[in-house]
């Protein structure tokens, strides 16, 4: 008797029956045996990702098998730090007497692994040290992880002996839920894993041996409940991750450490530009400087937009219950709204602009002439977000999106999604980063026929083809009234954030009953599109100064250049020198403290302040100024006038469309 499996490259295998995924790797060859680690396994046709097994198990006939090595990517990282979360568990059972263990998962970054502590004992961070001597002595061990798998009877009573409840726990759902889902057959086994003195309970897979941990490092210890739930047990979680090499650990740590560097919390300390108080949770204090940084990107977005045919409004904060009946929004968004009271009416603050831009759309009459109408307002929104979840300038209750809704016929849709794609290229190609787009299609909760979806997904499909976008497609992802595209960048620590959005809506324009006039006299909905950019601007503000470690670019920049006169001699000089910039529209201020001038100089070096205008003598008699720039680059002496010249320049060239640009960021 024999099995056949297939490999990767297509090539069938003839192996002896019983055969696992270790002899495969051997008949392979004798490099890819020392390298193996697990196999994958695929049953079906398809390509989608297949099981992940431990080398010793047998190979199922007719599969399609790959062997993962280290060089596997994401799957043979999961594999060592499960393993890893179980060399944890190992040492922690080791070292306390008494302690449950619960579960161990490996995550994005790492892994975890939940104890219960005995009372009296609680583990923090000074105990790392001890614990990771531990796992380094099992690792170095290399024992071999073994799976075992016994009947359920079996391994409860293991567990119940231990006192290892959690364990037990999970058992017992494990057998309820075959009855339950599955396919209805009873479970009459379950596996176990083993290496050295510890056993889990555990679905496996494992790497071959504990050796294969490679570079490891406890991380932080939290508190979880068990399985998530705030009426049992809050167990102690501790976090490490695990890396094949000690080159890709320190990798690693690094990113983390310049992530801590750039928060945006404390760039925004030392830079001067907001603070949080607790007397407003989730709601920044904007500090002149950072109100600058603000208006910069505020008033970008009302140059590109007027530019684009967008037409800025305001609406109102507060709007009667009602509207946000017809809105739908008090049936799915209430408990996220701040609500007031006022003459005995119910009134909401509002989370989104759309259901007031949809109220004045319908409150004149419009023909099909008039549109497309795209309305803009960078109005104030507050969302009642849990105080847990605020984060900075990330999460936020108080903030402002650079938000527009079209309001067109059904034929102008492509053409309103290809404009407002445009406007956001247009838009990030002024930061340095890349763009990810996501095409999310009709969920499963939906409004709106069949056909309604069909049109609204192929035209998005068609305007993203005829652009030559490519994108992901993200099925079932989008809106309960229409598809969406979604617009993501990866900041320079290779982290992703969702940024814009341009959403198809068919929902609201009926629920406001919104009409116009068409050429043949009747009356027809319009389509409406949702569109922001940067999100919110708090949160883009976030995002840039942890992308750009604080050093904004020169047209973003809350200070762009600073005079620093030499001595108090030249102050007043130096005074003429800022208001003749600030006249130039530069935002520019002026360093008279009775410092030395390379004090100075270092003050403005650590506000990452682009341009240092250094007066004194000379420059005063010459009406000029010496320039120097961030990072010590000396560019010599010139006029405040060709200085206005060469920062015009700059701001054009790295900024905006061709135009008016320059006079613009003022
Ligand atoms: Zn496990
Ligand atoms: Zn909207």
């Amino acid at each position: 008797m024999s099995i056949t499996v297939t490999l990767p490259d297509g090539e069938q295998l003839q192996l002896p029956d019983g055969a696992t995924g270790a002899d495969a790797a051997a008949a392979i060859g004798p490099g890819l045996a020392r390298a193996a680690l697990a196999v994958e396994v695929r049953l079906g046709e398809g390509d989608d990702g297949g099981e992940v097994r431990d080398l010793a198990r047998p190979l199922p006939d007719g599969a399609r098998i790959a062997i993962v090595t280290r060089k596997s990517g994401t799957s043979a990282l999961e594999l060592i730090r499960h393993d890893a979360a179980h060399v944890l568990a190992t040492a922690v059972t080791d070292l306390y007497d008494g302690v449950k263990i619960s579960i161990g998962p490996p995550i994005e970054d790492g892994f975890y692994y939940d104890f219960e502590f005995p009372p009296g004992t609680s583990v923090s961070e000074a105990d790392f040290p001890k614990i990771e001597e531990r796992m380094r002595a099992h690792v170095k061990a290399a024992e071999p992880f073994e799976r075992q798998d016994v009947p359920v009877a079996q391994a409860r009573e293991r567990f119940v002996s231990e006192h290892q409840d959690y364990k037990v726990e999970l058992i017992d759902d494990l057998v309820a839920n075959a009855g339950e889902g599955g396919d209805g057959s009873p479970l009459t086994t379950v596996s176990l894993y083993t290496n050295g003195p510890f056993t889990d309970l555990c679905r496996g897979p494992h790497a071959p041996t504990t050796g294969t941990v490679g570079a490891f490092k406890l991380r932080s210890v939290a508190g979880a409940y068990w399985r998530g739930d705030s009426t049992r047990t809050m167990l102690t979680r501790i976090y490490g991750t695990s890396f094949f090499s000690k080159a890709d650990l320190d990798e690693y740590l690094e990113r983390i450490e310049q992530a801590k560097a750039r928060d945006h919390r404390k760039l925004g300390r030392e830079l001067g530009l907001f603070t949080f108080s607790d007397v407003s949770p989730g709601a920044a204090f904007w500090l002149p400087a950072g109100t600058s940084v603000f208006n910069a990107l505020v008033s970008m977005s009302r140059d590109m937009g007027s530019e684009r045919g967008y037409s800025e409004v305001k609406t109102p904060q507060i709007y009667d219950a009602e509207l946000w009946r017809i809105s739908g929004h008090w049936d799915k968004y209430k408990e996220h709204m701040f609500l007031v009271e006022s003459e005995g009416r119910q009134m909401g603050v509002k989370p989104m602009n759309c259901p007031g831009h949809a109220q004045l759309f319908g409150m004149s009459r419009h023909s099909y002439r008039d549109l497309p109408v795209r309305y803009f307002e960078p109005g104030l929104l507050h969302r009642n977000e849990a105080s847990g979840v605020l984060h900075g300038l990330l999460r936020v209750r108080h903030f402002a999106q650079d938000d527009a809704h079209i309001f067109c016929t059904e034929e102008q849709v492509e053409a309103e999604v290809r404009g407002a794609l445009q406007m956001a290229f247009d838009t990030y190609a002024l930061f340095d980063f890349d763009v990810r787009l996501e095409l999310s299609t009709r969920p499963e909760k939906r409004i709106g026929t069949d056909e309604m979806w069909d049109r609204a997904e192929g035209k998005l499909v068609s305007t993203l083809d005829e652009l030559g976008l490519s994108y992901e497609l993200n099925p079932g992802d989008g809106a309960f009234y229409g598809p969406k595209i979604d617009m993501h960048m990866t900041d320079s620590l290779g982290r992703s954030w969702q940024l814009g959005t341009v959403q198809l809506d068919y929902s609201m324009p009926d629920r406001f009953g919104l009409t116009y006039t068409g050429a043949d006299n009747q009356e027809h909905r319009p389509v409406m599109i949702h569109r922001a950019l940067f999100g919110s601007y708090e949160r883009f503000i976030g995002i840039m100064l942890e992308h750009y470690a604080g050093e904004l670019p020169l047209w973003l920049a809350p200070v762009q250049a600073m005079v620093l006169p030499v001595s108090d001699r030249f102050s007043e000089y130096g005074a003429s020198v800022r208001d003749t910039l600030r006249g130039a529209g530069l935002r520019v201020e002026l360093d008279d403290r009775s410092e030395s001038i390379g004090r100075k100089i270092r003050d403005a070096e650590l506000r990452k302040i682009h341009y240092m205008l250094v007066v004194g003598e000379r420059e005063e008699r010459d009406g000029s100024v010496s320039v120097r720039e961030h990072r010590g680059g000396d560019l010599g002496d010139m006029s405040a006038e060709s200085f206005i010249e060469r920062v015009e320049g700059e701001l054009y060239s790295s900024a905006l469309t061709p135009g008016k640009s320059s006079e613009r960021r003022a």
